[in-house]
């Protein structure tokens, strides 16, 4: 079996892989600091030859900020055989503060620790050791076979870690040339440090921003108290209102396109064996917060939320003041999942709100941005295999998992390019990721370029 070959030439080639990765590490391409933007050229300089060695027709592309890296591989045109496309990005995050590294962040070594080795500098993990996997595995499959299995098309990006400000304007100004099948994203990690996983749910994300008005100025409680309404006490009310005991958020027609999973996904997710009190107890709590009848790991990943952020009004500093604000005002963002439409939610929040206004108060608001959720199709043909490869490299079963945070990205290849991706990362949760000393174990370098060479193999080659 010609995937074998491949996987022991990644294993012999180890030591030249990991070099070439700690050739680009010692670049430092952080993108928010203008100071450093020759480096993020040469890191996309460096990638594009490194692209060139691989047989891909590469080229550093110019946007307004940092370039990209685009590059294409014509593979064999053999039916059922999709053309795929990868995205990683090459810059890095800052690093100060500086006094916290045990060493330069960017003269980075390869460490022994008691868990194994691991390579240690900025960007190590996130995002050049990841990107670094595919074009490795990329790299051992053309030396075994003298070519590359199917139509390849490599996008990197040099502003992720600074808001990605050229990324939509550049995928809709190159969608032709960008759209492939399907995209694979190694920005991610592992479930638990261990459990390899596709992320195929990402939540959505809602926020307002409400100021409620009362009298025309501050009170003194003593003159007022008890006949003028104090707007702390409305919006504290209205606060409350937003859940009922069960946890369940109040909104009309909040649930709306909030969808049940499928029996196999939670077949899935108990596989998992999720330790939320061990997730828990590490930030000092115990006692899940979300829905009563829901499972940890859905209130995480598939079911919406509703939190303040913030809340201020009347007197905060040292000592006491007796007043009677004018105004109590309070941040709160909403977590989307499935079809929930954010418009339709920021509606019924206003609503909701005012609704409860005695004559005499009023409310504004305002808006602090609306994403709805991200969900893959999983029926896309890439995803089973690609999860079977995973459970064979790793000897433990792969799964479609959720993500409570936002990965834009991946939203932004379904929107713009209509292509359905799939995140698949090796990183695990002690990287140390846009912190001082951040690592990748080697194990996980390599691993991840097994994990992708197995990925290919299963796209390419027709299993009977
Ligand atoms: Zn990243």
């Amino acid at each position: 079996m010609t995937i074998q070959a491949v996987l022991a030439r990644i294993d012999q080639a180890l030591p030249e892989a990991t070099d070439r990765l700690l050739d680009l590490l010692r670049i430092p391409s952080i993108s928010t600091d203008p100071a450093y933007q020759a480096d993020c050229d040469r890191a996309a300089d460096w990638l594009v030859a490194d692209l060139q060695g691989l047989g891909f027709e590469a080229s550093k592309r110019p946007t307004p900020g940092h370039p990209m890296v685009v590059a294409h591989y014509d593979g064999p045109e053999v039916a059922g055989t999709p053309h795929l496309l990868f995205y990683g990005h090459y810059d890095v995050q800052p690093v100060d503060p500086l006094s916290l590294w045990d060493r330069d962040p960017f003269d980075p070594q390869i460490e022994n620790t008691p868990a194994g080795k691991v390579i240690r500098g900025r960007g190590a993990s996130d995002d050049k050791g990841q990107l670094m996997t595919f074009l490795e595995a990329c790299r051992a499959w053309r030396a075994e076979h003298g070519r590359l299995p199917c139509r390849l098309t490599i996008f990197l990006e040099g502003e992720e870690e600074s808001g990605s400000p050229s990324l939509i304007p550049f995928m809709q100004e190159n969608a032709e040339e960008l759209r492939a099948d399907v995209a694979l994203i190694c920005d991610t990690g592992l479930f638990q440090s261990q459990t390899p996983s596709i992320v195929t749910m990402l939540r959505g994300l809602l926020g307002e921003e409400v100021t409620i008005k009362a009298a025309s100025k501050d009170l003194h409680s003593g003159m007022y108290g008890g006949l003028a309404m104090n707007p702390i006490r409305l919006l504290s009310q209205i606060i409350a209102g937003l859940h009922d005991d069960t946890g369940r958020i109040t909104l009309p027609g909040f649930y709306d396109g909030v969808p049940e999973l499928s029996d196999e996904m939670r077949a899935q997710w108990q596989g998992l064996a999720f330790d939320h009190a061990r997730f828990l107890g590490d930030v000092g709590l115990s006692v899940p917060a979300g829905e009563t009848d829901r499972t940890p790991l859905e209130m995480l990943w598939s079911r919406p939320t509703c939190e303040v952020n913030g809340i201020w009004g009347g007197y905060t500093g040292d000592g006491f003041k007796t007043v009677l604000p004018a105004e109590a005002h309070a941040k709160i963002s909403f977590r989307l999942v499935g079809q929930q439409d954010p418009l339709a939610i920021r509606e019924a929040f206003r609503a909701y709100v005012t609704a409860q206004l005695p004559p005499d108060c009023t409310a504004e608001f305002s808006a602090h941005g609306d994403s709805p959720a991200g969900q893959m199709s999983v029926e896309n043909p890439a995803f089973e295999p690609a999860r079977a490869a995973l459970t064979e490299e790793w000897g433990t079963a792969a799964a479609y998992v959720g993500c409570g945070g936002s990965i834009p990205i991946a939203g932004y290849f379904k929107t713009y390019l209509d292509m359905d991706a799939m995140l698949i990362g090796f990183a695990k949760d002690d990287d140390q990721i846009h912190s001082p000393n951040e690592k990748y174990d080697l194990q996980s370098f390599q691993k991840g370029i097994r994990s992708w060479a197995r990925v290919l193999d299963r796209l390419t080659t027709a299993k009977g």
